[in-house]
C-alpha cells in the first residue's frame, strides 16, 4: 500500500517538532516513507522563511537524512518553495541538488493591482494566480503542492477576523468560483508534459473531489502529502489513501526511485 506522508515540517521552519521526533514517528505508525520538506524561498515574504541560510539548510537536509538511515527508516528531504511567476525555482544549484524532492507552492503572487481588505473574489488576482499555478506545472520542481487549499489569501484578510474553519471555507468558495475545467485542463497539460504530480493535501482536503476525478481521468500523477505542522499529523493520510483506493489509482509520486 502506498503509506507515505510526502509533506511534513519541522521547528527548522514554521513547525513544531524536530525532524527525529517526526522520523521516529513515521516510523512508529508504519510510514513506508517520510519526507521532511521546510520552507525554503529566499523571497518569502515571512522573514522567519526567507531568512534561512543555504549552509544551515543543508546541514540541516543531511543531519535529517543520516538520522533516517540510522533507524531504517526511509527518509526524503527537500523544500517547500514558492516558485517566480514563471515557474522557476529561485535557489542555489547546490540547494537543488541537496534536495531529493522540491514541492512547489503559491504561497503568492507577483500582482501589481489593488486589493481590498475583505474582498476575496478578486477577477485579475484569481487570473494571475492559475497564471502562476499553469507556470508552475511545466516549471522545475517535483510536486505541486495544494493548489487548492491555503490558497495566498492573507492580502484579503482583514486580519484577526477568520477562523481557521472559515479561511477553508473562502479558499473552497474561491476554488469553485475560479478553478474551472479550462484552468484544470491547462494545468493537466502541464504536469503531465513535465511529469510532475499534484498533491492531495490531507491537511485541508483539498483538492475538491471533482477534480481529483478529473486528474485521475486523465492519469495525472498524484502525490499524498499531510502538510504536517504538529507531530500527531504526521502520516495522517486516510483522506487521500481512502480516494486513491476506491479508485483503485495507480500512478503515484515514485518516492522509490529516490530513496
Ligand atoms: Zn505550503
Ligand atoms: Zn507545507
Amino acid at each position: 500500500m502506498y503509506f507515505v506522508d510526502l509533506h511534513t515540517h519541522t521547528k527548522f521552519s514554521d513547525g513544531q517538532p524536530d525532524y527525529k521526533e517526526v522520523i521516529n514517528r513515521a516510523k512508529e505508525i508504519g510510514l513506508k516513507c517520510v519526507a521532511i520538506t521546510d520552507h525554503f524561498d529566499p523571497y518569502d515574504p515571512k522573514d522567519e522563511v526567507r531568512n534561512i541560510s543555504e549552509k544551515d539548510l543543508i546541514e540541516f537536509l543531511k543531519n535529517a537524512k543520516s538520522y533516517g538511515y540510522s533507524i531504517s527508516q526511509p527518509v526524503l528531504c527537500g523544500i517547500e518553495t514558492c516558485t517566480d511567476f514563471n515557474g522557476n525555482i529561485r535557489v542555489s544549484d547546490k540547494v537543488f541538488n541537496t534536495c531529493d524532492l522540491i514541492i512547489t507552492s503559491g504561497h503568492y503572487v507577483e500582482y501589481e493591482g489593488e486589493i481590498k481588505k475583505g474582498e476575496y473574489f478578486n477577477d485579475f488576482y484569481w487570473e494571475s494566480y492559475k497564471e502562476k499555478i499553469i507556470n508552475m506545472g511545466s516549471g522545475q520542481g517535483d510536486i505541486i503542492g495544494h493548489p487548492e487549499g491555503y490558497l495566498p489569501i492573507e492580502s484579503m484578510i482583514i486580519p484577526n477576523t477568520t477562523t481557521y474553519e472559515q479561511r477553508k471555507e473562502i479558499c473552497k468558495l474561491i476554488s469553485e468560483r475560479y478553478f474551472d475545467e479550462n484552468f484544470i485542463n491547462q494545468l493537466t497539460k502541464a504536469l503531465i508534459k513535465n511529469d510532475k504530480a499534484y498533491e492531495l493535501h490531507c491537511a485541508t482536503e483539498t483538492p475538491r473531489i471533482s477534480i481529483i476525478q478529473s486528474l485521475m481521468k486523465k492519469n495525472v500523477r498524484l502525490s499524498v502529502g499531510t502538510d504536517a505542522h504538529v507531530l500527531q499529523m504526521v502520516g495522517r493520510v486516510n483522506w487521500a489513501l481512502d480516494i486513491l483506493k476506491k479508485n483503485n489509482y495507480k500512478n503515484l509520486f515514485d518516492y522509490l526511485k529516490l530513496i
